[in-house]
């Protein structure tokens, strides 16, 4: 519990700094404890310790714990929990009826499932739609690792994310994407840099539109993604140690 309250306040002071640095409120700066393989008590930990916003990344683990700490808080404790994680067609419902936002919408098919069951359980999801920058086979997200050059892709993107403005109950913020892991540092940069502009690029394209988010920045690269205009970060190690799996 103090571990975790010390490591709170030093990733809210080096976000504060790298926002400095570039010149940025560190007050538009969202920082989501991931508290994925965690039990619910971290989740009751990290609250006490300021932190109001919570991220996990799978259904059968997401739900249990929710129901866990609401039944600890109540249900206006003012926690926000945000889905991060890729999402099967199957598991659709359970995220349209208790995550408060969503940060891997990468397929129709899937904002067509999420609208349905919003439009019947009449509840509004703040999503992110997950971009594929990097390129890499194992990452999830629309394709745009060549959306400068490519103009296919670059309509294909629009179109998607036009389509997934349309489907009623969505409320898309922004992008997510995720930087490649252990690579050198100008790497990454780059893949934030270029989601960012995306974000630009799509913002002007779809003016009635707020893209205005951007969720990007993990333990090992937040600091980047705070440089590079990230305002949501998602941070697990960093606050809770390795996780066994
Ligand atoms: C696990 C996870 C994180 C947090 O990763 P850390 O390296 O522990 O900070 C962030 N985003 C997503 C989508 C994740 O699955």
């Amino acid at each position: 519990m103090s571990t975790i309250l010390t490591n709170t306040q030093t990733i809210q002071k080096q976000i504060t700094q790298a926002a400095a640095r570039a010149g940025r409120d560190p007050d538009e700066i969202t920082l989501i404890a991931i508290t994925k393989t965690w039990p619910a008590d971290v989740v009751t930990a990290v609250y006490r310790a300021g932190i109001h916003h919570v991220g996990e990344n799978r259904v059968e683990e997401f739900v249990p714990k929710q129901a866990e700490v609401t039944a600890e808080f109540g249900a206006d404790s003012g926690l926000v929990w945000h889905f991060v994680g890729s999402l099967q067609s199957r598991k659709t419902d359970e995220v349209a009826d208790y995550a408060d936002a969503f940060h891997a919408l990468d397929r129709l098919k899937i904002a067509r499932r999420l609208s349905q069951r919003l439009v019947e359980n009449g509840r509004v999801l703040p999503c992110f739609v997950q971009v594929n920058i990097s390129g890499e086979d194992s990452k999830f997200g629309l394709a745009a690792s060549n959306w400068e050059a490519d103009k296919q892709q670059r309509q294909q993107l629009l179109n998607s994310v036009r389509q997934m403005a349309q489907l009623p109950r969505l409320d898309l913020m922004g992008l997510m994407t995720m930087a490649p892991w252990q690579v050198e540092e100008a790497i990454i940069r780059r893949v934030f840099r270029r989601t960012r502009a995306l974000r630009d690029w799509l913002q002007a394209e779809l003016p009635d539109l707020d893209l205005s988010q951007l969720s990007m920045g993990m333990t090992d690269d937040f600091l980047i993604a705070v440089e590079e205009g990230a305002t949501h970060v998602r941070i697990g190690r960093a606050l809770f140690g390795e996780r066994e799996k």
